[in-house]
């Protein structure tokens, strides 16, 4: 996109499209991962309570450090985390930017193991820091051996590994996270947007921390928690990694609105988090029906699965937008991505795929 601007725009930024996947009302939602079940009236009249309580003083900047809600996230992480272990933003997005605000920059690099998270380069562009990518294994797994030669080929300074990783899927289990911590004195970023959907959620980085001081876990509320709208995610670290943060934070960056809601949202965390067990069950019962049509589809640890290849994918991908179904064009060239949705919602897009795939070509599905 070129955009007209009165003065010239960064060069980086020059022919740049904003972020993001297409919002399209009226259709069944399966493309941004989000959790599909809104808040309970119950929850909502907790929520509205929590904002209301906070309207006496909204003449008032909120607190700086979020140390309530960081607390509360510290105790909802578990594990003896304490509160200056914590840090909190508006998203695991702006966690990630502060990382690289604070450990990248002009002349460090920060190297990602794809395919993975599309957001990874625009953090690094937005923050100067010069962007690496090293394969994944062909089943989009992290090997040790991996990492030895990336670490053996280039200068990294901050290593981003997302676990499980989006949009394959794909776990990483602990031990080679452990032994990825061992191999530099990089900072390992795990980023654990997915965590609660995995077989065992408490098999968790964090378990780490104790071990590694140049580990940093982040995570979010806007999956599991079901609370993408409110823009919480937050991070477990070494206290230093904690204060940098600090520094490069905007003053006031997390809202008293969005402290009091997210605090209330994990003092009621029992309703949001009790549909994961069903979402995760959903995505592995889909991730068997995906194959039994014949299509590729790499295990997922997460609420959503990756499936092709398609000669065309875009094709695919529109023809089940006509038919009502929003999924994602993301990850290998071929592949599309269904994030999980209710029951209801899962049988449409059942439907559809099923009525797309008997109306195209064999020839269009590899
Ligand atoms: N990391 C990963 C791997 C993600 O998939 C996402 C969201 N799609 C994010 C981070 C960002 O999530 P949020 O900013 O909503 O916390």
């Amino acid at each position: 996109m070129t955009i007209d601007t009165p003065v010239p725009l960064r060069e980086t930024l020059v022919g740049i499209d904003p972020y993001g996947a297409p919002e399209i009302a009226g259709v069944v939602r399966l493309n941004v991962n989000e959790n599909p079940y809104a808040p309970s009236p119950a929850l909502r009249a907790e929520l509205m309570r929590a904002v209301q309580n906070g309207l006496s003083e909204i003449n008032r900047y909120p607190d700086r450090d979020a140390t309530a809600l960081r607390s509360a996230l510290a105790g909802y992480l578990g594990g003896g985390l304490r509160v200056d272990q914590i840090w909190a933003a508006n998203g695991s997005n702006e966690v990630i930017t502060h990382l690289l605000l604070a450990f990248g920059g002009p002349g460090r690099t920060v190297a990602t193991l794809t395919p993975t998270y599309s957001m990874y380069p625009q953090y690094a562009r937005d923050t100067m820091t010069h962007f690496l990518t090293w394969p994944r294994e062909p089943d989009f797994t992290v090997s040790i051996e991996t990492v030895e030669g990336l670490r053996d080929a280039h200068q990294v300074d901050i290593l981003m590994i997302a676990a499980p990783n989006n949009p394959t899927g794909t776990a990483t289990p602990l031990a080679v996270i452990d032994a990825i911590c061992g191999l530099s004195d990089w900072l390992v970023v795990v980023d654990e947007a997915y965590q609660e959907f995995t077989e065992e959620p408490s098999d968790s980085a964090t378990a780490l921390l104790a071990k590694h001081r140049n580990l940093v876990v982040v995570r979010t509320m806007s999956k599991a928690f079901a609370f993408a709208g409110a823009r919480l995610g937050y991070l477990a670290a070494d206290p230093g990694v904690v204060e940098a943060c600090r520094i490069v934070r905007l003053p006031y960056h997390l809202s008293a609105t969005t402290q009091a809601l997210a605090l209330a949202a994990i003092e009621n965390a029992a309703e949001p988090l009790a549909h994961v067990a069903a979402l995760r069950e959903t995505c592995q019962a889909t991730q068997v029906w995906l194959r039994s049509l014949g299509l590729d589809v790499p295990a997922s640890e997460t609420n959503f699965a990756l499936f092709g290849p398609f000669t065309d994918r875009h094709t695919i991908w529109a023809a089940l937008l006509d038919r009502g179904i929003l999924v994602r064009e993301v990850g290998p060239v071929g592949y599309l991505r269904v994030s999980m949705g209710t029951p209801d919602e899962m049988v449409l897009f059942r439907q559809a795929l099923v009525a797309v795939l008997d109306q195209t070509p064999m020839k269009e599905i590899t």
